[in-house]
């Protein structure tokens, strides 16, 4: 499951609210007991620092994307120390290196976390300026091999048009990788588009206020929007 940063914000989705962090981990302890599943999270940083959303000429993109990455891993620990509050084991791990902060991601290590009925959470980006934590999304599940990527965002699903500025938006309920591309709506970065279509990892879009029904995407059932 994807989460963008804004979702561990304050109202504005900026800042740091360590009570959204528990609500997250609550959910996540629910959909953990509700179904036989292994459930990794990647995070974003966007409540913190978006380095991507750097226009100014003057402050270098490579520095402003590793604040960015820095970003994730405090929301990593963040959800981490909500998760074991709540007796959920969990496991950060980071794509930078930081020993006395967390583990760095290995895939095999990862992997046996997800066996051990750990939350495994990805931070740190993909340690790499000029991606996104959609493309680490996207990576982390062709590596660990997952089944379904959940990308939680703040509408339904995806939409024929921005559905904050047009009423008359329309939800697609399944869409084909080449349908979204042609029609080019935005259900991830390009980068990370690419290597779920390349490895075929279908991806639901879905609204994060929903994600206490997410056991209906688990089931098949309508829930958000279907890429495959
Ligand atoms: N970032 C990066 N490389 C990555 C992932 C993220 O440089 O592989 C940086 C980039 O500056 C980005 C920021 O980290 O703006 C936070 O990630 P993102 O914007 O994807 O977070 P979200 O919008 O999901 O909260």
């Amino acid at each position: 499951m994807k989460i963008g940063g804004e979702s561990f914000g304050q109202e504005n989705g900026k800042g740091v609210s360590l009570t959204s962090y528990l609500e997250i981990a609550k959910q996540i302890a629910e959909i953990k007991k509700k179904n036989d599943i292994d459930l990794s999270v990647v995070i974003g940083g966007g409540n913190i620092f978006r380095g991507r959303e750097v226009g100014e000429e003057h402050f270098d993109k490579v520095t402003a994307d590793y604040m960015g990455m820095l970003s994730t891993i405090i929301n990593g620990l963040g959800l981490e120390e909500a998760l074991e509050s709540l007796d959920v084991p969990a496991k950060l791990m980071s794509s930078i290196e930081m020993d006395k902060v967390c583990e760095s991601f290995s895939k095999k290590r990862a992997v046996d976390y997800l066996n051990q009925g750990k939350v495994v959470v990805f931070a740190g980006g993909t340690g790499n300026p000029y991606f996104t934590t959609d493309t680490l999304a996207a990576l982390r599940a062709c590596e660990i091999d997952c089944d379904l990527i959940l990308k939680a965002t703040n509408v339904d699903g995806v939409y024929d048009k921005d559905p904050k500025k047009y009423s008359d938006a329309k939800l697609y309920e399944n869409l084909t990788f080449e349908e979204a591309l042609e029609k080019k709506l935005n259900v991830m970065d390009l980068t990370a588009f690419a290597l779920c279509s390349d490895n075929q990892k279908p991806i639901i879009v879905f609204n994060i206020e929903n994600i206490k029904d997410i056991s209906k995407a688990l089931k098949g059932e309508k829930f958000g929007t279907l890429v495959n």
